[in-house]
């Protein structure tokens, strides 16, 4: 039986009654993370054939560059853990100046997709990246003419790429170079093939970031020459992300992304105060690295930040979340 001693206060309000024991704080809890809320991306290899099936990312551990087959493999993992979603981004074997393979009939990621739909059907979602990055010689997400940049000579081949992984049976194709009239291209593309029910998942406000160096040795996507500064956004801007998201939710998106996750909470949370539509975060290559290295290194503990970093990306206003830990996490989780 309590009984009052001669320290106690007179308080009326006391928060910690309510963060006294596991259940009272988990009755309490604001954010709950689920399995669901994670979209697990993938990068599947042309090629692998007469190497081994997957090889991991130095930079990235536990991520691979795969074939199809190890990648559905993979894919089953997930599954099992509870994440029903992927996202496909493809190394393909030859790079030209127009990245033609993005949107070949036999690309990678067609292959790959038309391969997990077999396999799993309406069970998995998968979104297929929509870029040319990955598959010009030079590196840059659009074709270049005299060193310049062509932003609407692009155009009609992201819209062609979205259109083949379409018709490979991509649940949702997600257009990332943050070009200027992208998403309403694709989605003009998709409607007139018929494919009005396939939503755009728009890389809205992506920022110009130092965390995206080990997805670049993963998908081998860095520019030859110069840099993305003049696509992607400047860390410094707020106002210009909600001026983003609004100009593809006009063009046709249906889902928002901004991207990094973490640097941009706050980017985030302004996004879904402003607009009623669902946001997704990407939680980069970097920010897994720095958990991963850190965590080796015996400087943090590796669960708890990664927990805490899926639920501040969640708290923030992200109901979807790219990220690389999704399978570690959906254990944790259950
Ligand atoms: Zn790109």
């Amino acid at each position: 039986m309590p009984t009052r001693d001669d320290t106690q206060l007179d308080l009326i309000q006391r928060p910690r009654r309510l963060r006294m024991n596991p259940l009272l704080r988990s009755m309490v809890e604001e954010t709950r993370l689920s399995p669901r809320d994670f979209v697990y991306p993938m990068f599947i290899e042309e090629g692998r054939k007469g190497r081994k099936d997957r090889q991991e990312v130095p930079s990235m551990p536990g991520v691979y560059r795969q074939s199809v087959e190890a990648g559905l493999k993979e894919m089953e993992q997930c599954m099992a853990l509870g994440v029903r979603s992927v996202i496909l981004f493809g190394i393909p074997e030859h790079k030209d100046a127009l990245g033609s393979e993005a949107y070949a009939e036999k690309g990678i990621v067609q292959q790959a997709v038309r391969a997990a739909k077999k396999a799993f059907g309406p069970d998995l979602l998968v979104v297929t990246d929509v870029c040319l990055c990955e598959y010009t010689d030079h590196g840059h997400c659009a074709p270049i003419r005299d060193g310049e940049i062509l932003n609407d000579a692009g155009a009609a081949i992201h819209a062609k790429t979205a259109l083949s992984h379409a018709r490979a049976g991509a649940d949702i194709v997600a257009p990332s170079d943050m070009m200027d009239g992208r998403v309403g291209t694709i989605r003009e593309a998709l409607d007139t093939a018929g494919f009005v029910n396939v939503p755009i998942m728009a890389y809205s406000a992506k920022y110009a970031s130092g965390f995206y160096g080990p997805f670049r040795e993963a998908a081998d996507s860095t520019p030859q020459f110069g840099d993305r500064r003049s696509y992607q956004m400047d860390p410094s801007n707020s106002e210009e992300a909600l001026r983003e998201v609004q100009l593809d939710l006009e063009e046709g998106a249906d889902i928002v992304m901004v991207k990094p996750a973490l640097p941009y909470l706050d980017i985030i949370r302004r996004v879904k105060d402003t607009f009623a539509v669902p946001v997704a975060a990407y939680n980069v290559s970097g920010e897994y690295a720095i958990v991963k290295a850190a965590a080796k290194m015996g400087w943090i503990d590796h669960d708890r930040v990664m927990m805490e970093s899926l639920t501040g990306i969640k708290r923030a206003g992200a109901s979807i979340i790219l990220t690389y830990f999704a399978k570690e996490a959906a254990v944790l989780i259950k």
